[in-house]
């Protein structure tokens, strides 16, 4: 069979190793997994798959930088998160084209993925301030009381391909900030941001070994988990993997906050306005090929809101710009890997065998000189019903299901029904039914008017049901819990004995 052009003149694939105590480390398992060029099908990369001795080798970094990081002031740590943060934003174009070039979503969004990770560093820089302890005096004659946060030890990360930028980044930072140190295990999808991201907070005067990058796969991930020195995990990824982490990792004693799939549905009223309705679909459901955990791939429409909503959202798909994401016209890239491509277009098939109407098919889209590409059009079904495969998976792709409902309370009714519940959002210009959504729905995020409400960086990001295993949420105060443990002190000064007490001390 003959090739496409690109692989045939592709240059040999970049080694990508790990990053482990300051330097960067050639992998040595022997294990390695190829890294795509989506936009081309080119392999640029082979990225090392660590196994368990690798891992031991990162967390024992970790470990013996973790007495004199947690010793470090939050002071100075701040000061060096300040620095991270300045290089990060000198390097935001550079950042955006290796994502791009891995992931294969458009560089603009590649550019704004980083922009909300360096909130996340924002935040942490005020670490001073997000520390300070709780303290009373005279909880009884002579005595005081107080309580503060310290930090837990090494804290491993473990991160999904679609967003390898942004989620590591709602967690190193604040664990580092928190005093920590931290061994990341991102997607072997596209793992060289993270690498990049190590080499710039060394830069800005991260001591070696509070920062390491390992990649691998499940050998490396169930080593972290198994580890007798990593006290707390966090994961983003998959349902059955975030289960799988948080089962096994609390299991051995860890804490574990594991954030995992979505559908996440839009209800669209029939007083909402149409075309901002319209046009928040389209980016919601479509804008990284639909491979958000807050992309929209239910649109709700109630009574006689269907109809024109298909009738509008209809050409905008057929319209959309998809082609190579670092071509700046582009409005959507090629899905992550040839092997996803297949995946979505088996849902397509499904939904298409389980009678919903394929209104806009994406599947016979061919980008001219990228033909080895792993592009797909958009797709839109209109007809869906809650029984589809289509409707109860998630499909993390570009592909909009619309559901027809008579009425709100059936339209509340199927959000709070689904496995899922990370986002959703409520379209109207009814403040009463938008705050009897905002109160009833079952569902972690959500948005009014505003499609993906994501929170920004000074709260806290998580979904409710099976998108989240654990009580933490990722970043803003509740990072700062997950990231530290509370000690409570009492204390006493007292210049002579009372005498021995032995009953439990009261103040009556
Ligand atoms: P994934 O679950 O396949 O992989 C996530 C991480 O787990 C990767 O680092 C991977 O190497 C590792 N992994 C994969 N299989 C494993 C196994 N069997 N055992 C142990 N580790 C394993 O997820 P993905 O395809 O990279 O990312 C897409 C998924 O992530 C979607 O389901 C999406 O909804 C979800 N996601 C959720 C959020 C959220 O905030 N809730 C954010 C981003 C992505």
């Amino acid at each position: 069979m003959s090739q496409p052009a690109e692989r045939m003149t592709a240059p040999a694939p970049t080694p990508i190793g790990h990053f482990i105590g300051g330097k960067a480390r050639a992998g040595e398992s022997g294990r390695a997994s190829d890294v795509f060029n989506p936009a081309t099908g080119a392999v640029t990369g082979r990225v090392a798959l660590a196994s368990a001795a690798e891992i031991d080798a990162a967390v024992a970094a970790a470990q013996r930088a973790f007495r004199p990081w947690a010793e470090t002031s939050p002071l100075r740590r701040a000061r060096v998160m300040f620095r991270f943060r300045e290089l990060v934003e000198r390097d935001l174009d550079r950042l955006a084209a290796i994502i791009t070039a891995e992931h294969g979503k458009v560089l603009s969004d590649a550019k704004g993925e980083v922009q909300r990770g360096l909130e996340v560093v924002e935040f942490a820089t005020g670490i001073p301030e997000l520390l300070k302890g709780e303290y009373t005096e005279q909880v009884a004659s002579g005595v005081d009381a107080w309580s503060f946060r310290q930090p837990l030890g090494v804290c491993a990360g473990i991160t999904p391909f679609n967003f390898p930028a942004m989620v590591p980044m709602w967690m190193f930072p604040m664990a580092i900030a928190c005093g920590n140190t931290f061994v990341l295990k991102p997607s072997e999808r596209d793992p060289s941001a993270s690498l990049a991201l190590a080499e710039l907070f060394r830069e800005a005067g991260l001591p070696d070994g509070v920062f390491n990058v390992v990649h691998g796969d499940k050998v490396a991930v169930d080593a972290l988990l198994a580890h007798p020195d990593v006290q707390a995990v966090s994961f983003v990824g998959s349902t059955p993997v975030a289960r799988h982490v948080y089962t096994t990792g609390t299991a051995a004693g860890k804490r574990v906050q594991a954030l995992g799939g979505a559908k996440n549905h839009m209800i669209v009223m029939p007083d909402a306005d149409l075309a901002q309705a319209v046009d928040a679909l389209v980016g919601a459901a479509y804008g990284s090929a639909g491979e958000r955990c807050m992309a929209i791939s239910v649109a709700v429409a109630v009574a006689g809101a269907a109809d024109p909503l298909v009738e509008r959202l209809a050409p905008k798909v057929r319209a959309l710009k998809v082609c190579d994401g670092s071509d700046p016209s582009a409005e959507m890239g090629p899905v992550v890997t040839g092997e996803h491509r297949a995946r979505i277009l088996s849902y397509l098939d499904e939904g298409i065998r389980a009678g919903a109407r394929l209104v806009v098919d994406g599947r016979g889209l061919r980008v001219a000189g990228r033909e080895g590409g792993f592009f797909l059009g958009g797709s839109l079904f209109d007809g869906v019903t809650p029984e589809m495969r289509i409707y109860r998976e998630e499909i993390f792709g570009p592909v909009l299901c619309v559901v027809r409902v008579p009425d709100f309370a059936t339209a509340l009714e199927l959000v709070n029904a689904h496995e899922y519940g990370n986002g959703t959002a409520l379209y109207t210009r009814d403040g009463n039914t938008a705050r009897e959504f905002v109160h009833r729905v079952q569902v972690g995020m959500v948005g009014v008017n505003v499609p993906i409400p994501v929170p920004m960086a000074f709260h806290s990001f998580g979904g409710w049901k099976r998108s989240l295993f654990g009580d933490h949420h990722a970043h803003g105060p509740e990072a700062v819990r997950f990231y530290t443990r509370v000690k409570a002190v009492t204390e006493r000064w007292p210049t002579t004995s009372s005498g021995p007490a032995f009953s439990m001390p009261t103040l009556s």
